[in-house]
């Protein structure tokens, strides 16, 4: 359809590719660059910029990277063309709250999410996370920006999971606190604002509001963005009055208040609902996972570490919570405060990667639109997070791209159906 509107192209020729191809940055020592994959086209494609939708266009690239877009027009010549007529192209996804589990991050890219920003989990498990993220190089894992260890309190939310987590203590300095964390390798700091045991409803200390407002502070001193976990409004309220870049849950225990709305966007501050999680607390059966990943274009795909966290229950059931989320998610963003998706992957009842396509989807059923919820997991956090480098398809940006069949800019569900996905440029192997 696309190729027969031919028009004059916009002129980019194989010279000017292999030009922009040549121009990668200078990467740290010890970086491979790679750009062994010859120039090529995908051509013929809808087009989801991270943005708005193009209704067909054809993105060239090379060296790892997007080198050329073109909005309809003929498709530039001299490349190898890969012709996806009727199929969407999208930036590779941001899944916006993740706990790293492995090294070894394949089961994302899978699912199209190319980046994950992990909202706590054990330094000593990231691997070469840092050099990765600033390679080129064709890769199979996900890229990944890290919280490291939260701050909570000592008998505080995670403190019995078992793991050497430091605690903040009366009297601790919160400069000193936040400065471990960054030589652990932290990128931001993720604060537990959870006053119950989450499991059985029991009361736990919690960081004070001042407490709160001390470690924001630092971290904002030290350039390190800060993020909360809460669960409840009122304890949302402190971070936001806190100044926290975002709300990593969206809480789910009241109707979210004028003041709370007020004082997000007063800060730019921007909320992950994660109602992935929410669908699993809310119900055993959790509908809308068990959807997607029993989908036959998605079921066969699965790894068996998938399905390990799909498949543990949580033991309990909280009926309403989903709807509560639902809720507040679409007075949020009626309101203008920025959402950002995020599944809590590495939890019971999610799993890197698939867990997103829920998320996409619940997000449309609080009422966004289907271009709302794609940018809520590309072009959004990639600028709320300092990600200059992805989140869009823009000629010079990183080529993590996502084919799918069909258009998921109408029918969200449609990003079950992904084809192929590109890390780097380069085919990433879906089977699991
Ligand atoms: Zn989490």
């Amino acid at each position: 359809m696309c190729f027969a509107h031919a028009v004059a192209s916009s002129g980019v020729t194989r010279r000017s590719v292999l030009a922009a191809g040549l121009a990668l940055p200078v990467l740290s020592a010890g970086t491979a660059v790679a750009a062994e994959k010859p120039p090529f086209v995908i051509a013929g494609v809808r087009i989801f910029d991270g943005k708005r939708v193009v209704p067909c266009g054809h993105v060239v690239v090379a060296g790892g990277r997007i080198v050329a877009v073109h909005h309809g027009g003929r498709v530039p010549g001299g490349f190898e063309v890969q012709d996806f007529s009727g199929c969407t192209l999208l930036p590779g996804m941001i899944d916006g709250h993740v706990h790293h589990t492995a090294p070894a991050r394949t089961d994302a890219p899978r699912f199209g999410v190319t980046t994950e920003l992990d909202m706590v989990s054990d330094p000593a498990w990231h691997g070469p996370y840092r050099e990765q993220r600033v390679s080129y190089a064709p890769t199979a894992l996900s890229d990944l920006w890290t919280a490291g260890w939260w701050a909570t309190v000592p008998g505080g939310w995670g403190t019995d999971s078992g793991l050497p987590i430091p605690v903040f203590k009366p009297g601790d300095d919160a400069a000193a606190f936040v400065a471990a964390r960054r030589v652990e390798g932290s990128d931001h700091l993720k604060l537990a604002l959870e006053d119950r045991n989450l499991a059985n409803g029991t009361p736990i200390p919690v960081l004070s509001a001042a407490q709160t407002r001390a470690l924001v502070a630092a971290a904002a001193r030290s350039g390190m963005p800060a993020v909360a976990h809460a669960t409840r409004q009122e304890l949302a309220r402190v971070a936001l009055e806190a100044g926290v870049n975002g709300l990593v849950h969206l809480f789910t225990d009241a109707d979210v208040a004028p003041d709370v709305i007020r004082t997000a966007l007063r800060a730019n501050a921007f909320v992950t609902p994660t109602l992935t999680l929410w669908s699993a607390f809310d119900s055993a059966e959790n509908p809308a996972s068990a959807a997607v990943v029993r989908d036959p274009r998605v079921a066969p795909l699965l790894s068996a570490k998938q399905r390990g966290f799909l498949e543990t229950p949580w033991g309990f059931a909280r009926p309403g919570v989903l709807a509560q989320a639902l809720r507040n998610v679409l007075a949020l963003h009626r309101a203008g405060v920025p959402i950002t998706t995020g599944t809590d992957a590495g939890i019971p009842g999610v799993a890197h990667g698939v867990s997103l396509l829920v998320e996409l989807e619940l997000l449309v059923r609080a009422g966004l639109s289907p271009v709302a919820a794609l940018r809520a997991a590309t072009s959004t956090p990639a600028s709320l997070w300092g990600l200059a480098d992805r989140g869009r398809i823009r000629s010079g940006l990183r080529a993590d791209l996502v084919l799918v069949e069909g258009d998921p800019t109408s029918d969200i569900s449609a990003m079950r159906g992904i084809t192929r996905v590109w890390r780097n440029g380069s085919l990433v192997n879906r089977v699991p």
